[in-house]
């Protein structure tokens, strides 16, 4: 069935060079989410054309992470379509057919010269500070000349042929028509010399070809877009409309997003116990701007929330505060159950073992509302799964002396030792002691305090009636024991 005509096609198009960029991650987004908007088809490229820079089964990871994060495509190298193949290696032909049609139309030019003449062309270049670019020997070579540099088997790449003057205007989707000298523009290469096309030439053939109605991609290529703007009139086409995404830049200095590991690749958020839910919403506030004051927005409400009026131009600023705070809001959003299965392996990591699914849930509901990355469960509940050890003089209250603070313990333990494994539960656990302290005109600390810190061995830590509810009465009361036995 033949395409229709202005239908909304969005695409993802990674290259596979590594680990996913938070930058990308968003420029995925802000796709995926745009075609959802808009009823439109979200399509994954996989741009393999630098191939030296290609890392072996990153396109796999690509896809299994955007899959953790939800995002789902209608046509990819994964799942077929009717605009493939959707790997660039696998579209030489194609490349081909239209770098030849340049040629003929004389709209791009073979170039012969040699790497070494094009290093030394540059560092000419870099030493009058003047800016890099090809000095257009070749662009008007005969035709004999260049058949028979050919017929001599030399090299050569495949260059555009820029406007030597006037001005290109482009038109950016949040920013509005930007024009640019022509003079400034490169004769830039689109055909390496092994045939390959770069990222260049391939995007505009593919995204044409594919139908592609808008682009989401980072500023970063907003320099070469008068460059893919001229091709598409080589080819008299009609580019897709582009959406440049702002620039993200770090919150400490204000400088671009450090490219640091464990600062900006989604995999390294996710090892770290950083939530899906918490990235995307995260990422989805990075450029734009919701009418409303609504902070928590999950991937579904964004697909009927989100528009393209509420995106910026303006740089967005990476604030971990900011995601520590969604991700602390999912992860509370978690039910024991949930919260246990999403930690276990952080713990089992830290040689952490629970004895029982019930008391693996119970000691991560414990370290709920303090966890902001679910990394550091192993320190939030380490004392629930070890006995603790501290000194002493750390289960005396205010002015209450060591020996006050263990007799208090001891009567406290004969109280908690009447109730029985079946009531031993928080509530009742505080229930029963507060009307005990009460009774007696006790004061809270004085009791509380040696309690709770005989239970943690902590300075901070949760209360003593949720710790001792999680620990259960046998662990509770054996360091209670141990507390008081320290001086006995
Ligand atoms: N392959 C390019 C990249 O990974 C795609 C840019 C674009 O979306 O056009 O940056």
């Amino acid at each position: 069935m033949p395409p229709l005509k202005n239908k909304i096609r969005l695409r993802f198009a990674p290259s596979p060079t590594g680990f996913l960029h938070i930058g990308s991650l968003r420029s995925a987004l802000f796709g995926y989410l745009l075609a959802k908007n808009w009823g439109g088809e979200f399509i994954l490229r996989v741009e393999d054309t630098d191939q030296k820079r290609e890392v072996a089964g990153a396109t796999d990871s690509l896809i299994r992470i955007l899959k953790i994060m939800g995002l789902e495509f209608d046509e990819g190298p994964h799942l077929g379509g009717q605009y493939g193949p959707y790997i660039q290696s696998e579209r030489l032909d194609i490349y081909k057919r239209y770098s030849d049609r340049l040629l003929e139309e004389g709209r791009a030019y073979r170039c012969f010269c040699s790497a070494e003449r094009l290093t030394k062309m540059r560092e000419a270049q870099e030493a009058e500070k003047k800016a890099p670019r090809y000095d257009r020997l070749c662009r008007n070579l005969k035709e004999e000349e260049i058949e028979a540099k050919i017929k001599a088997g030399e090299q050569f790449v495949i260059r555009q042929k820029m406007p030597l003057s006037g001005e290109v205007t482009v038109r950016d989707e949040l920013r509005g028509d930007i024009r640019f000298p022509a003079a400034d523009l490169d004769d830039h290469v689109l055909i390496k010399s092994n045939g390959i096309p770069t990222y260049q030439f391939a995007n505009v053939i593919d995204d044409h070809l594919m139908e592609i109605s808008h682009v989401t991609r980072a500023v970063e290529w907003l320099p070469s877009y008068p460059k893919n703007f001229l091709l598409y009139q080589d080819f008299g086409w009609t580019p897709p409309k582009f959406i440049h995404m702002p620039l993200i830049l770090n919150k400490e200095g204000g400088g671009k997003l450090s490219k640091r590991r464990g600062d900006v690749f989604v995999e390294d958020y996710l090892d770290k116990g950083y939530l899906p839910e918490a990235l995307i919403n995260f990422c989805a506030l990075l450029g734009w701007h919701p009418k409303s004051d609504q902070e928590i927005w999950s991937l579904k409400e964004l697909t009927s929330g989100f528009s393209l009026e509420g995106m910026g131009a303006s740089p967005a600023v990476f604030d971990v505060d900011k995601l520590d705070y969604y991700n602390g809001y999912y992860i509370r959003q978690k039910n024991n159950k949930e919260l246990a299965s999403l930690c276990a392996p952080y713990l089992s990591e830290a040689g952490l073992k629970a004895a029982s699914p019930e008391q693996l849930e119970k000691f991560v509901s414990l370290a709920q509302d303090r966890l902001k990355k679910l990394s550091d469960i192993a320190e939030l509940t380490n004392f629930l799964f070890t006995p603790p050890t501290y000194e002493p003089e750390l289960l005396r209250w205010k002015t209450l002396s060591l020996e006050e603070a263990l007799a208090n313990l001891k009567n406290i333990r004969d109280e908690l030792e009447k109730i029985n494994s079946e009531d031993w539960a928080t509530e009742y656990l505080e229930k029963t002691i507060l009307a005990w302290i009460k009774n007696h005109d006790y004061k809270n600390g004085d009791y509380l305090w040696p309690l709770r810190v005989s239970l943690t061995g902590l300075k901070n830590s949760p209360g003593p009636f949720e710790v001792a509810g999680a620990l259960g009465r046998e662990e509770s009361l054996k360091r209670l024991n141990n507390a008081y036995k320290l001086r006995i």
